[in-house]
């Protein structure tokens, strides 16, 4: 690893004014700290901010769940408060990687990563959220623009994520056996007027299966997806999985959401 100047932020002002074109932000170390050591990237300055007061956090309001930026998925997953109002999205934190990386990953780290097979970013699509940052707001929408790239600055905080509590909702991945990374993971969320259906893993980007939403909107039942065909000429393939089988696993776990909707 090359040598780095470390600062440890005491609040996101601090975080935001040791930025440079040239830094970067250390949350749960779980993707930057092994992207450094095997060289893959450096910096002149790594700033960590995962013991910013103003990051942590979850709280509960009538319509949504904010949870702190440097929230650790092992504290969504046991979450009372989560497991209540959006128990997919506490699941889904409890089913990222192993006991290591759950205790120290966070929501803020996953998010600005944006690995195409990462596991909140179709939370954050499906359930509507809105990404708080150290200067504005941004719909999910059009935060996650491609692989490994996003709507932030540079120098830009992530400080927490709002989501929208739904009617019933369910999070369904079909796992790398070796990373528990998503082969295809479909979050679903069902609201009063729609649903959505947003996966990851399947494709450079999570993005929203208008053809599933569209069959569930005029039937919310499994077998509304029996007779449709995504296609295969848009999914990833990989060792792991071929662009065929990854366009039927979606099916498959979009009929598997319907089912574990709660
Ligand atoms: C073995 C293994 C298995 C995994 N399995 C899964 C899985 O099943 N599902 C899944 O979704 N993920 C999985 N992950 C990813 C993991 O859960 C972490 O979410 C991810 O590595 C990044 O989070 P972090 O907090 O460690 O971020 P870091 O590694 O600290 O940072 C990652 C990137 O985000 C930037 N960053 C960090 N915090 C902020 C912030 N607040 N604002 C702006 N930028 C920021 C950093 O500068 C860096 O570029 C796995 C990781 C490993 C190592």
């Amino acid at each position: 690893m090359k040598q780095f100047n470390f600062h440890e932020a005491k609040s996101v002002k601090e975080a935001v004014k040791a930025a440079s074109k040239n830094s970067a932000f250390l949350s749960g170390g779980q993707t930057l700290i092994p992207s450094m050591k095997l060289r893959l990237s450096s910096f002149s300055d790594v700033i960590n901010v995962k013991n910013i007061k103003d990051l942590q956090g979850i709280k509960v309001s009538g319509k949504s769940v904010k949870i702190g930026a440097a929230t650790k998925h092992a504290e969504v997953a046991s979450s009372k408060d989560v497991i209540k109002a959006i128990p997919a999205l506490a699941a889904l934190a409890g089913g990222i990687g192993d006991m290591q990386v759950r205790n120290k990953g966070t929501l803020g780290g996953s998010i600005a990563n944006n690995d195409p097979s990462a596991c909140y970013p179709s939370a954050c699509i499906a359930l509507n959220a809105v990404i708080h940052t150290s200067n504005r707001k941004i719909d999910a929408e059009k935060f996650f623009k491609g692989m490994f790239e996003t709507a932030l600055k540079k120098d830009e905080l992530v400080t927490a994520v709002e989501f929208t509590i739904p009617e019933k909702s369910a999070y369904i991945k079909i796992p790398n056996p070796a990373s528990r990374y998503a082969l295809v993971g479909v979050f679903l969320a069902k609201y009063k007027k729609e649903t959505i259906c947003a996966v990851t893993g399947a494709q450079p980007v999570v993005f929203r299966s208008k053809e599933i939403e569209k069959a569930l909107n005029n039937n919310f039942d499994p077998n509304s997806l029996n007779d449709l065909n995504l296609k295969s000429n848009e999914m990833n393939a990989d060792i792991h999985a071929s662009a065929e089988y990854r366009a039927s696993l979606v099916i498959t776990a979009a009929q598997k959401a319907v089912i574990n909707c709660k």
